[in-house]
C-alpha cells in the first residue's frame, strides 16, 4: 500500500467523540502508542449545550472534546483530523486503516467508536431545528423545555413507534402541556388509554410543517390548516450505526444491524473492539465515555496477554 506507516501503533481508534477519546486517555496513560482518527462532528454537534454529564453539565459539546483531546495529547496520544475510508485485517496483530488523506495506519488493535446517525422524519422545517427546539431525548433536553407547550411527533417504523409511545409516557414529567401528533402512527385502544392516564392529549391528522419565526419554533401546522402553538417538538429518529469500518474488518452484526460484542466491547474479530453509540444506541455522552474507558482497559489487558503468551 502506498504511504503506509512503517511503524505500528499499539491501538488505532476510529472516532474522536466521547467514547474514542476516553479510550485513548486510558491507553495513553497506560503508555500505549495510540492514535485517534477523529473524523468530523460528533452526534450532538447541533446542540449548543450538553446535559447530564456530572461536573460538565451545560458545557458545549465541542468544548468537552477539545478538553479531552488536550488530555490525550498531553500523555503522548496522537490525534489525526482525518477519516477512515478503508480497513483490513492482515494478521491478528496487524490491522490497516486507510485514511481519506491517503495515509495507511498500521496497528495491533483497533477500537471503532464511530457513533451513529440520526435519520430524521421528513417534515418541512424540521431538520433546520434539530438539536435546538426539535429534540429527541428528555434527559438531554427535557429540563430546558419544562412546563412549556411541547409536542411529540409519531413515528413510521415499528421499532421507532414503541420508542415514541415510551417517550409520550415519559414527557408529562417535564411538561403537562404535551400534545402527541400521531401523524399516521397507529395507536391501539390500549395506547390511547395509557396516554389518557398520563394526561397526554392526542391530535390526530397529518402534520404539514413546523412553523418557525424569528429563529424559534412557534408551532405545528396541520394539513387541514389548523395551527397548534408549540415551543418544542420531540421526535423519534431512526438510529443507524456508523458500521462501515466494523463491516470492512469482518465483524458480526445482529439481525437489527448492531455489532455483536462482549460487555467490554470485544467484537467477533479478535483484536477489534467497539464502544459508544456505534454499539449501544442508548449511550449518552457519559456512558459512551465510560464504555470507551472500559474498552481501553480491556484492550490493554489483551495486549498484555498477547505479550505474555509470546514470551512464555
Ligand atoms: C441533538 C443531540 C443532542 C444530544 N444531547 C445530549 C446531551 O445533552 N447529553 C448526552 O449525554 N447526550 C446527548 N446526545 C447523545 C450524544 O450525542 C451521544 O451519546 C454521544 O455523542 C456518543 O458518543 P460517541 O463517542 O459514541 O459518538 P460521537 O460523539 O458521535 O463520536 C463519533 C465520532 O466518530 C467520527 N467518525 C464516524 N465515522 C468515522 C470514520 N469513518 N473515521 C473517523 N471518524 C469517524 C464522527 O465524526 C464522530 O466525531 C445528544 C444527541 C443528539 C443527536
Amino acid at each position: 500500500m502506498s504511504a503506509m506507516d512503517s511503524e505500528i501503533y499499539d491501538v488505532a481508534i476510529v472516532g474522536g467523540g466521547a467514547a474514542g477519546l476516553s479510550a485513548a486517555l486510558i491507553l495513553a496513560r497506560a503508555r500505549r502508542r495510540v492514535v485517534v482518527v477523529r473524523g468530523s462532528a460528533p452526534r450532538n454537534a447541533p446542540a449548543a449545550h450538553m446535559h447530564g454529564f456530572l461536573s460538565r453539565d451545560g458545557m458545549p459539546p465541542a468544548e468537552l472534546l477539545a478538553l479531552g483531546a488536550a488530555e490525550v495529547s498531553g500523555y503522548g496520544g496522537e490525534l489525526l483530523d482525518d477519516v477512515v475510508v478503508g480497513a483490513s485485517t492482515e494478521t491478528p496483530e496487524d490491522y490497516r486503516l486507510r485514511l481519506g488523506g491517503g495515509r495507511v495506519l498500521r496497528s495491533r488493535r483497533v477500537l471503532v467508536a464511530t457513533g451513529l446517525r440520526d435519520e430524521l422524519p421528513r417534515l418541512p422545517g424540521l431538520r433546520e431545528r434539530w438539536g435546538r427546539d426539535v429534540v429527541h431525548c428528555p434527559y438531554c433536553h427535557g429540563y430546558e423545555v419544562r412546563d412549556q407547550p411541547i409536542g411529540l411527533l409519531g413515528a413510521t417504523e415499528p421499532g421507532a413507534q414503541a420508542r415514541a409511545m415510551h417517550l409520550a409516557l415519559l414527557l408529562p414529567q417535564w411538561s403537562e402541556d404535551l400534545i402527541f401528533f400521531p401523524h399516521g402512527m397507529p395507536l391501539s385502544g390500549n395506547d390511547r388509554a395509557q396516554l389518557d392516564a398520563r394526561g397526554v392529549r392526542v391530535l390526530d391528522g397529518e402534520v404539514a410543517r413546523l412553523v418557525v419565526d424569528g429563529d424559534r419554533l412557534r408551532g405545528v401546522e396541520m394539513a387541514d390548516g389548523r395551527a397548534v402553538p408549540r415551543t418544542a417538538m420531540f421526535v423519534v429518529s431512526g438510529l443507524r450505526a456508523n458500521n462501515d469500518v466494523l463491516a470492512a474488518l469482518g465483524c458480526a452484526f445482529d439481525d437489527d444491524g448492531w455489532v455483536v460484542t462482549d460487555p467490554s466491547g470485544r467484537t467477533s474479530v479478535p483484536g477489534v473492539w467497539a464502544a459508544g453509540n456505534v454499539r449501544d444506541r442508548m449511550a449518552q455522552v457519559i456512558t459512551a465515555a465510560s464504555a470507551g474507558a472500559a474498552a481501553g482497559g480491556a484492550i490493554n489487558g489483551d495486549l498484555v496477554m498477547a505479550a505474555t503468551m509470546l514470551t512464555s
